[in-house]
């Protein structure tokens, strides 16, 4: 007999960086079904206020902040709660460690990696929203989600779309993958106008609401390259099966091409939430009220191949991808780096790629075979971009 939903345990949840974009999603998605959820621990890296108001709401067991100076703030925000605090990285990759059936891997950056990974090496089912976890380290966390059994749930709209539609039993059936792109705000600017880009300008997605880093990433269409090496990982796919398409509507999330001719692709509003509300219920679906596509109304979906002259990232991705070892965590350190410099208005949005490239030429791609390794790849990148910064 069929047991009643209400009757399952529900799942337990952590959100590693829920005052971000991803992860206030989450809490909204995890709010409309409070009989499918509880929450064992939420972490953020600066916003106590946000935090401690989820906290409130959602009466996780724990909750961490990354910076240490603001672990006061904190537990004075939750006194008498009952939920308990804890400040610095020791104590979100604590929050990490807890015993979860599914977190979310929402933190911004190669900050997103340690945590993550302690979630992986506890076997749970991990929502990845952090594309950089598998940019700058995708070898080492695939080989490490293998070995404890953790199940990864690709978030990004993208990955999300392939995964949605991808006969994992019959992968080998697979021709390639189409990963679509909005084009950000830049799609039809000139590359004068692209020269002269200010952040707020960048800022301005036409199609999604998401953090700055991410928006400037699309504005360069680095998000594109990005996420080029993140489905490498994700999907066992090589770089030259991955195709990158501009679709400026954003409402064909991406394609999977089968070896008969056909075409799957998954299509839906240009909301996260959808993706986020398919890893939380996953392997079930969940309800809850997207705007609905309505296609006669939408009358033409566009495609354009990506201009390789104004966006030169997708081919320093690729190159970075083809070279393996460090050369992906270089990328994605000066990629980081760079465009924090463009926000703070110290480089021009061209230089982005510049910086990036100019990294890359610089720094060998060694073989990483641990996180220490990483991390120190890592450091050593930012040290090399910001040393470039000052020289443009
Ligand atoms: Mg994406």
């Amino acid at each position: 007999m069929m047991l009643p939903k209400t009757a399952l345990r529900p799942r337990s949840v952590t959100i590693l960086g829920s005052t971000g974009s991803v992860g206030c999603s989450t809490v909204d998605l995890i709010v409309r079904h409070p009989e499918r959820f509880e929450v064992e621990a939420l972490t953020a890296h600066r916003n106590v206020a946000l935090l401690a108001e989820q906290a409130h709401r959602l009466r996780p067991r724990m909750v961490a902040i990354a910076d240490p100076a603001l672990g006061p703030a904190l537990a004075e925000a939750l006194a008498g709660s009952g939920v308990e605090t804890g400040a610095g990285p020791a104590a979100v990759a604590e929050a990490a460690a807890r015993p979860a059936d599914w977190v979310m891997g929402a933190i911004v950056g190669a900050a997103g990696l340690a945590p993550t990974l302690a979630a992986i090496r506890r076997g749970a089912i991990v929502a990845l929203a952090n594309k950089e976890c598998l940019v700058c380290a995708g070898d080492l966390v695939i080989a490490e989600a293998r070995r404890a059994g953790a199940r990864l749930l690709p978030v990004d709209s993208e990955h999300n779309a392939v995964f949605q539609v991808l006969e994992e039993e019959r992968s080998e059936t697979v021709e390639r993958i189409i990963l679509t792109a909005s084009g950000g705000p830049f799609r039809s600017a000139s590359i004068e106008q692209m020269r002269n880009a200010t952040p707020a300008q960048a800022l301005a997605h036409p199609n999604w609401e998401m953090g700055a880093k991410i928006s400037i990433d699309s504005a360069t269409m680095m998000n594109k390259g990005l996420e080029l090496i993140e489905a490498h990982h994700l999907f066992a796919m090589p770089s030259e099966r991955i195709e990158i398409v501009v679709h400026p509507q954003s409402v064909v999330h991406s394609l999977v091409a089968y070896v008969d001719g056909s075409v799957l692709a998954q299509l839906g509003p240009p909301d996260m939430r959808t993706p986020i509300a398919y890893a939380l219920a996953w392997p079930e679906r969940m309800r809850w009220p997207a705007p609905r596509l309505d296609l006669a109304q939408l009358g033409a979906l566009t495609f354009q191949a990506p201009d390789p002259h104004r966006f030169p990232t997708l081919a320093i991705a690729r190159e970075a991808l083809a070279a393996g070892g460090a050369a992906p965590t270089v990328l994605n350190a000066a990629n980081e780096v760079a465009v924090e410099a463009f926000l703070t208005g110290r480089l021009g949005f061209l230089d982005i790629a510049r910086v990036v490239a100019a990294a890359l030429e610089r720094l060998p791609g060694r073989p990483l075979s641990s996180l220490a390794e990483v991390e120190a790849v890592d450091a050593e990148a930012r040290r090399v971009a910001e040393d470039l910064i000052g020289r443009f």
